[in-house]
């Protein structure tokens, strides 16, 4: 039998994700982006697989254990495409009555968290400002989001996967036509373009997406390590050469545009926790994620045929990116795909 030909339209965490674990299924993938490297919500991203601090921090976040079966997947798959996986954990940092309820909510959810006096949570993130508490898990991980988005089409094309620098514009009945004017032919098409909606004429369950911009900020310069520190409405990663500051979360913005005022209130927030970060030089940078109104990705079959979603993964993309498209390269090498996250759930 010949392998089954699926053509993956773009090329962020998701995609690239399914178009490596397709191809390693024995599928033969052309993966199609016209964007470059970092381009994307999954180049811009903090990269933190973070069920404990997600449930606690995002009203909508999916259900802990789907979330924790999500980032168990990453250790195998993380060595796999030669990723690091930075599971020095996470603290969240707060007054006395916050790490209290924050305390109790995580005893209820049942995840391992350990109190710590302003003492210990500087032991821990030296930059930390006096007198703050922390709560700390070691249940949350991180990847650098821009060198497992560059080892995952390192990875894709050492699968043999045929990477093409253009859109796909449209599909029907097997035929994609690319924005490069190529025609490709394939079995199965599956649209992991993020919050765009250029290919809602081929999957109309598309529709529901909303988009959720997000700044975030690089500062360099300072030599930041230990956990990722959050708090209400933020987080700051040590990262290579420095800190990752996040994020806003601006529903219904799809632009790229850096708003000087999200600017602002991330470097305040950094300047109120670390000592040292109000004098940071932060370079800003924008991505715009996709998001379902259950707050679910869209991964399985369209009610299209030959048609495919892997999107709509919300503020958890790298996250949940393997479980995805393992679910997907189930569904689509002929098993059945996870009916949780069936594009099918909105009755469009
Ligand atoms: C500031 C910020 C911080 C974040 N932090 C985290 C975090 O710490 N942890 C976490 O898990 N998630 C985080 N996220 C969320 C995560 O980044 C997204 O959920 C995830 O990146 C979505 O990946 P994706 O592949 O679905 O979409 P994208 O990364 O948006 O990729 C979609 C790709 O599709 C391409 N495309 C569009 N149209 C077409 C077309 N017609 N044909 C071909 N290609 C096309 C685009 O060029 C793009 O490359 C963050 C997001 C932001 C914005």
């Amino acid at each position: 039998m010949r392998p089954v030909r699926i053509l993956v339209a773009g090329a962020g965490a998701l995609g690239s994700c399914l178009a490596v674990m397709l191809a390693r299924a024995g599928a033969r993938v052309t993966l199609a982006d016209p964007g470059s490297l970092g381009a994307n919500a999954s180049g811009a991203a903090a990269g933190m697989l973070a069920p404990a601090f997600e449930s606690l921090f995002d009203p909508q976040a999916p259900d802990l254990d789907l979330l924790r079966r999500a980032r168990d997947l990453w250790p195998q798959f993380a060595r796999s495409i030669g990723v690091t996986l930075d599971r020095s954990g996470a603290m969240a940092v707060g007054s006395p009555e916050e790490l209290d309820a924050w305390e109790g909510r995580m005893r209820d959810l049942g995840v391992a968290a350990a109190r710590l006096s302003p003492g210990q949570a500087r032991g821990r993130s030296p930059w930390l400002t006096c007198g703050l508490g922390g709560l700390s898990t070691l249940e949350d991980w991180r990847v650098d989001a821009a060198d497992a988005l560059a080892a995952l089409r390192a990875a894709a094309q050492g699968e043999g996967v045929r990477m093409i620098a253009a859109a796909v514009s449209s599909f029907d009945a097997g035929r994609a036509r690319l924005s490069n004017g190529e025609i490709v032919v394939v079995d199965a098409m599956a649209i992991a373009t993020g919050p765009s909606r250029s290919l809602i004429a081929a999957a109309p369950e598309l529709g529901v997406l909303t988009p959720i911009k997000g700044h975030i900020l690089r500062a360099t310069g300072v030599d930041l390590a230990g956990p990722v520190v959050r708090v209400k409405g933020g987080y700051i990663c040590p990262a290579a050469g420095g800190a990752l500051i996040g994020a806003t979360m601006e529903v219904g913005e799809d632009d790229a545009a850096i708003d000087p005022a999200a600017v602002s209130s991330l470097r305040k927030m950094a300047a109120g926790v670390l000592a040292g970060m109000a004098d940071a030089l932060m370079v800003a940078a924008s991505g715009v994620r996709a998001a379902t109104p259950d707050g679910l990705p869209l991964a399985g079959p369209s009610r299209r045929d030959g048609v495919w979603l892997a999107v709509g993964a919300r503020r958890n993309g790298w996250l949940m990116a393997p479980l995805v498209a393992q679910g997907l390269v189930g569904g689509m090498l002929g098993g059945s795909a996870d009916p949780l996250f069936n594009p099918g759930r909105f009755g469009i």
